[in-house]
């Protein structure tokens, strides 16, 4: 069997009965560990998110959050360790998988991020799957918009509501040659501006892998995320202070606390094949496993 680390994660907060997830984690980990006996990292990651996007307990694909309009608008991005090529897309409606189109955009395109009709367009002319709008919005979320907008609140998927739902999806991976990829989708946060754009499909923010050193996924506010660039700034913490991928993780929600007392996530896999996963949240939904190992680590 191949040499590999995985870790995934279905979004930071708080969440009383997390039965579901467990279930659902569990599968799609070892899926994921299924994958990546004879795959490389860059496409064990979009397969997995992929398959996080397809189930609707979580923030991305179907069952994503809704927006103040009470639409679903979906950011994505991916991203290889082996030469810094990323791909994502932001804002984009009836993608069934914006990871693949995420995907679709780092290979067969020059850019890195398209967004709104410009990406539409192009997920057409490489026939990307499509859905009607109405196959990703789930009952759940209509009656959480529904309070954010009594409360008059813009709120993460998993913020302080009656029944705080976990969301944002993400996978980080390495695979026997040593390459490192990572890739996260979401929703975004409930009630959020139509329009609003978050930390998830930003390379550097969200999202971030490079060999020799890590590949992070992150979950949480994204705007704090993204003023703080948390994923390149664990890449960075580990580059310069030469420490595995538990340490960076850490260190990288310490820096979020301490400059934006920021809420949120991290899951990172080092070039050692260490997993690293630290939250400011009660909790983060992640699941992680290597090879040899006989079962997955599930941490809530
Ligand atoms: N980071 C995501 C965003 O702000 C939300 C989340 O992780 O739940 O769009």
């Amino acid at each position: 069997m191949s040499k590999f680390s995985i870790a995934i994660h279905g979004g930071a907060g708080a969440l009383s009965d997390v039965s579901e997830h467990r279930t659902a984690l569990t599968e799609i980990i070892n899926e994921a560990a299924n994958l990546a006996s004879n795959a490389s990292a860059i496409d064990v990651v979009e397969r997995t998110v992929v398959l996080l996007e397809n189930h609707p307990l979580f923030n991305a694909g179907k069952g994503s959050v809704l927006n103040n309009k009470g639409e679903v608008e979906c950011d994505a991005a991916i991203m290889n360790g082996t030469d810094l090529d990323a791909g994502a897309v932001a804002g984009v409606r009836g993608i069934k998988n914006p990871v693949a189109l995420a995907r679709k955009v780092m290979s067969d395109s020059e850019h890195v991020m398209l967004v709104g009709d410009g990406a539409l367009e192009f997920a057409a002319s490489v026939n990307a799957p499509t859905e009607q709008l109405d196959y990703f919005v789930v009952e759940s979320r209509l009656k959480q918009l529904e309070e954010a907008k009594k409360a008059g609140k813009v709120v993460l998927d998993h913020s302080d509501t009656e029944e705080e739902k976990l969301g944002t999806v993400g996978a980080v991976a390495i695979d026997d040659k040593g390459n490192l990829a990572a890739a996260t989708s979401t929703g975004g946060i409930v009630n959020k501006k139509f329009g609003r754009v978050g930390d998830s499909p930003v390379v550097g923010a969200g999202v971030y892998a490079e060999n020799g050193l890590c590949a992070v996924s992150a979950t949480g506010f994204g705007e704090q995320f993204l003023r703080t660039t948390l994923s390149k700034h664990i890449g960075d913490w580990m580059r310069y202070n030469h420490v595995d991928a538990q340490s960076a993780a850490q260190a990288g929600i310490d820096y979020l606390v301490e400059k934006v007392n920021g809420l949120g996530g991290v899951i990172v896999v080092d070039a050692n094949y260490n997993i690293g996963i630290a939250h400011s949240t009660p909790l983060i939904l992640s699941a992680s496993i290597c090879s040899g190992e006989t079962g997955a680590r599930l941490d809530f």
